[in-house]
């Protein structure tokens, strides 16, 4: 019998591209998404198939789903520091109450549940690369305290309900990801940059640019996500790419993929914003015999792509042009 799964935050950048992969390996899929920063466009081209279904619903509140249930992913949540700061409320609800919701759901189903949890747990790491043993270095009440808390806050409900209840669950620590279908306003430097770039507008660098990330491409971490889920390992596990590059080494780059003549400059570096991160992808090596197979030139290059695509007046809203008001 065909395997049903659940995917919250279906018509995010990561919930799209799960719904893709679960439609492709011939599961049922159910989608789910309040849409405050999912864009139905993203899935649009699944509503077609007889194996999709889609619930416009707030994980916040009660979630039913009809019939069995196998395996719950669950995928809704703001997931850059510029959506924390408009809607933190709602960041700190997700991943506390949406998550308290959906293992009760995976509960009564009998259902094995996966959450997305993020690099976010290691704060400003002093420990790098960044081991799933390190405990982390966040401030709680600073602009990213709630997401950070409530990762953590799932993290450890998520845990509880495997050694308390004997629920089946999976963990992933997901790095900085890259790729098509991210929001050209959601303020991460990806798409900064690129829309940036095809507006022939300067790129924007916080602070220094000597704060470094490690970018990994979509399709990587969604292999590395699938393998996890069905392993059994209960623990966290980091996916990501360990290649690491500065950001101002990474303006450089999104220079001469998209051959702009604009110049960089320079804002102030947002509170708290993380100095290092580099993900130590060590257990995933050994555990799902994962890595990530997609260097940063290919990926970007498909990204581009990607963004070549969109219309002038999705490239142009004043929102898009305006994010780094909002970075404090
Ligand atoms: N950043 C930047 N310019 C931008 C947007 C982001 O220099 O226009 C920096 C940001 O301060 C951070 C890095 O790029 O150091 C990655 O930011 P992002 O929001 O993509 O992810 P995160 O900080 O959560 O890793």
């Amino acid at each position: 019998m065909k395997k049903k799964v659940l995917i919250t935050g279906a018509a995010g950048f990561l919930g799209s591209h799960l719904c893709d992969r679960f439609i492709k390996e011939g599961y049922d899929v159910v989608g789910m998404d309040n849409l405050i920063t999912g864009d139905l466009q993203n899935i649009e081209h699944l509503f077609s198939l007889k194996e999709f279904d889609f619930y416009h619903h707030d994980v916040t509140k009660f979630v039913h789903i009809s019939g069995r249930l196998d395996y719950i992913l669950h995928f809704a949540s703001p997931a850059s520091p510029i959506d924390y700061l408009k809607i933190p409320i709602q960041t700190l609800k997700v991943g506390a109450m949406g998550t308290h919701n959906l293992l009760g759901l995976a509960k009564e189903k009998g259902a094995r549940m996966l959450i997305a949890s993020t690099s976010e747990v290691y704060g400003d790491p002093t420990v790098h690369p960044q081991t799933e043993d390190y405990w982390g270095n966040v401030n709680p009440v600073g602009p990213r305290g709630v997401y950070d808390e409530a990762k953590r806050y799932q993290e450890a409900i998520t845990m509880a309900y495997h050694t308390y209840h004997g629920l089946e669950t999976r963990i992933v620590r997901i790095f900085n990801t890259y790729g098509p279908r991210m929001r050209l306003n959601d303020g991460r430097v990806l798409p900064a940059f690129i829309g940036q770039a095809l507006r022939g507008e300067d790129l924007t660098i916080f602070g220094d640019g000597s704060q470094t990330r490690s970018f990994c491409y979509v399709d990587d971490l969604i292999e590395g996500i699938y393998r996890l889920l069905l392993s059994d390992y209960a623990g966290p596990v980091n996916i990501g790419n360990p290649s690491e590059i500065t950001i101002k080494e990474f303006a450089e780059e999104i220079i001469a993929l998209t051959g702009t003549k604009q110049k960089v400059i320079y804002h102030p570096l947002p509170k708290d914003d993380p100095k290092q991160r580099k993900p130590d992808i060590s257990l995933a090596k050994k555990l799902l015999g994962w890595e990530a197979k997609i260097a940063r030139t290919e990926g970007l290059e498909r990204t581009y792509s990607y963004f070549k695509t969109l219309s002038y007046d999705q490239l142009h809203k004043k929102e898009h042009k305006d994010f780094t008001q909002y970075v404090k």
